[in-house]
């Protein structure tokens, strides 16, 4: 019998890399889809025609019960959230709402359709939902080591690292309380052809690509010398599918180890085609951040030891990928009066 998967945040980048590895494995996918009419749902069932639906919110109970009630997953993989810092300090209590609250509405939704009605922290995952909460690097903010690994102390800077850490946090109680089987991926920063335009690595290559083709002339950017440990997308599904299939629960780091500037960034992505990055760039402060996390890198040991995780992308190729897939799309877009807009795929 094929395993079954429930994805929310399947519209998003990480959902679709991810519903795509599962199939590849054999598994049955199903993704949350919100919303009456949401037009990402069309792109990504033309993207991986093999993926079903079920409708729910990660703001509705009932209807996280009734999706996971409905297909009685053995995996469900929670990727859905406001993801852009940003949004966080503008919505601050709709993040919340999503990014946390959410987080606890889908382990409640496991829990009743599984029948726990007790704390007790017996269960050893057999025969149980297992459970992937998204964290991320941003929980550990202000950083007080580097690199970071598991244990190193969370300080976020932005109300959403402060709502993942709920989430995370969430996530290890439940398995605690009640020996359900939930882990958290503690992933650092990770990009593809189909991350959103909003952040910064997409936000340089749709501009490379544009200035490339004289349809734009400068880009702004806000703090250059922030530094992250960018990884590939499509590496890290693989970890989150690999920490659901371990005998033991638990919470992994999962990044590169390499750390970039955004300077490097843009640097690189404008080598890509042959361009001066110097003469394109401005700084715009209103760009920069109230509170910024300035670096963070990963140390992802645990997940190279025990998963046999490793990254297969380096960042001057995945820059480059980038670049390239916005190049081909601007030149559909030029060419046919279309604007170029950043949607994924
Ligand atoms: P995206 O922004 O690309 O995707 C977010 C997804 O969340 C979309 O599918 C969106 O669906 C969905 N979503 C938003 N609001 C709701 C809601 N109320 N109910 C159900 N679904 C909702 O994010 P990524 O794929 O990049 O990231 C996946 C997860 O990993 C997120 O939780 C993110 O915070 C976390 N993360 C990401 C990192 C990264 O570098 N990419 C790093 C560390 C963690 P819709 O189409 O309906 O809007
Ligand atoms: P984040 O690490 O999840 O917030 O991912 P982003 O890609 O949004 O931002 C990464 C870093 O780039 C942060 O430190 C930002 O402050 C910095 N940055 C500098 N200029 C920009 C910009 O124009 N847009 C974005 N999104 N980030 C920028």
């Amino acid at each position: 019998m094929s395993k079954r998967a429930l994805i929310t945040g399947v519209t998003g980048q990480d959902g679709s890399y991810l519903a795509e590895h599962l199939i590849s494995l054999g598994y049955q996918v199903w993704g949350l889809s919100r919303g009456q009419a949401n037009p990402r749902k069309d792109r990504v069932s033309r993207l991986i025609p093999e993926l079903r639906f079920v409708d729910g919110d990660l703001m509705d109970q009932g209807s996280l019960v009734s999706a996971v009630d409905t297909i009685q997953p053995d995996e469900v993989y929670n990727l859905g959230a406001i993801s852009f810092v940003p949004m966080s300090w503008r919505q601050p209590e709709l993040v919340t709402e999503v990014n946390g609250t959410g987080v606890l509405r889908v382990l409640e939704a496991i829990r009743m359709v599984s029948g726990i009605n007790k704390p007790a922290a017996t269960g050893d995952g057999t025969g149980q939902i297992r459970f992937y909460q998204a964290s991320s690097s941003e929980m550990f903010g202000m950083v007080a080591e580097t690199p970071q690994h598991e244990t190193t102390r969370f300080h976020p800077r932005s109300p959403y690292g402060v709502v993942k850490t709920y989430g995370h946090y969430i996530t290890r109680n439940y398995r605690e309380s009640y020996g359900m089987y939930g882990v958290s991926g503690i992933l650092f920063n990770h990009e593809s052809p189909r991350r959103g335009a909003e952040f910064v690595t997409r936000k340089i290559s749709l501009a490379v690509a544009q200035i490339k083709l004289g349809l734009q002339d400068r880009l702004l950017l806000g703090n250059l010398d922030a530094v992250r440990d960018w990884g590939f997308a499509g590496d890290y599904v693989r970890a989150m599918h690999l920490m659901l299939q371990q005998d033991e629960p638990g919470d992994y780091v999962i990044g590169t180890g390499r750390m970039h500037s955004v300077r490097d960034a843009a640097r690189i992505a404008f080598e890509c085609v042959g361009l001066d990055w110097e003469e394109h760039v401005e700084v715009d402060p209103a760009l920069v951040r109230p509170a910024e996390v300035e670096t963070l890198c990963a140390d992802a040991q645990n997940a190279r030891r025990v998963l046999g995780w490793e990254p297969t992308v380096d960042f001057t190729e995945l820059m480059r990928m980038m670049v390239e897939s916005d190049l081909e799309q601007a030149r559909l877009a030029r060419d046919y009066g279309e604007v170029l807009t950043g949607a994924r795929w």
